[in-house]
């Protein structure tokens, strides 16, 4: 199977090629027609298996429709969550969706704590449409009220086994309930412990599991 099998859009797949990959990851083979279809998706993959570009792209063609040249911050809400347990971690998704969106008029930023807020605000307020957090600071964020979840159409909780080690369940919970109930949700997880499944049943409608 190649990339150009799947069904992404001309100026993912230049992306790709900038990147030199030549075909997808099991994970991104199995996983990036589901996400483009709309479903739901428990994935099962460790670090180093591609899992994040298998997310990121399809969302990103999801949103694709939307995506304006418009200088204006309410043309550009936040679209896509994607929430990760670490600051190392957040950051290296952010590296990748930048990387994949280089060639669309999608804006991006990372979030996360033990840095000033101040700049992070200023970002936000310009308008982004894929935001990838920490749950501790984006729930500070939602308390200054420089953000609102109403156009969120996607939610990723990567390292979910992480998080839920860290003691960020609550957190994400949180975060969670405060989305729009029509969204579609992705969950990744190395391992899938009881507690993990009763997350997945909370966050997830009728998901496909892909396990690599
Ligand atoms: P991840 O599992 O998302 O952390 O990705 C692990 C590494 O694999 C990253 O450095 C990616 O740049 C790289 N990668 C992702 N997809 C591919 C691919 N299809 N072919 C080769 N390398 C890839």
């Amino acid at each position: 199977i190649r990339f150009t099998d799947l069904g992404l859009a001309p100026e993912l797949l230049r992306a790709i090629a900038d990147q030199g990959y030549s075909e997808p990851t099991p994970i991104q083979a199995q996983a990036i027609p589901v996400v483009l279809a709309g479903r739901d998706l428990m994935g099962g993959a460790q670090t180093g298996t591609g899992k994040t570009a298998a997310f990121t792209l399809p969302l990103l063609q999801r949103i694709l429709p939307f995506a304006s040249p418009s200088p204006s911050p309410a043309r550009h809400p936040v679209r896509v969550l994607m929430l990760a347990p670490t600051r190392e971690l957040a950051i290296q998704v952010h590296e990748s969706v930048q990387t994949y969106s280089r060639h669309v008029p999608i804006r991006s930023c990372c979030v996360y704590g033990g840095v000033d807020i101040k700049a992070q605000i200023a970002e936000i307020r310009c308008g982004v449409e894929v935001l990838v957090a920490t749950p501790g600071r984006l729930l500070d964020l939602v308390e200054q009220k420089c953000l609102h979840f109403n156009s969120v159409q996607a939610l990723v909780l990567d390292e979910a086994d992480r998080m839920l080690d860290m003691g960020f369940i609550p957190d994400v919970t949180r975060i969670i309930n405060m989305l729009p109930q029509q969204r579609q949700s992705l969950l990744f997880s190395a391992t899938f412990s009881e507690e993990i499944k009763k997350l997945a049943d909370k966050m997830l409608k009728s998901p496909e599991l892909i396990e690599v």
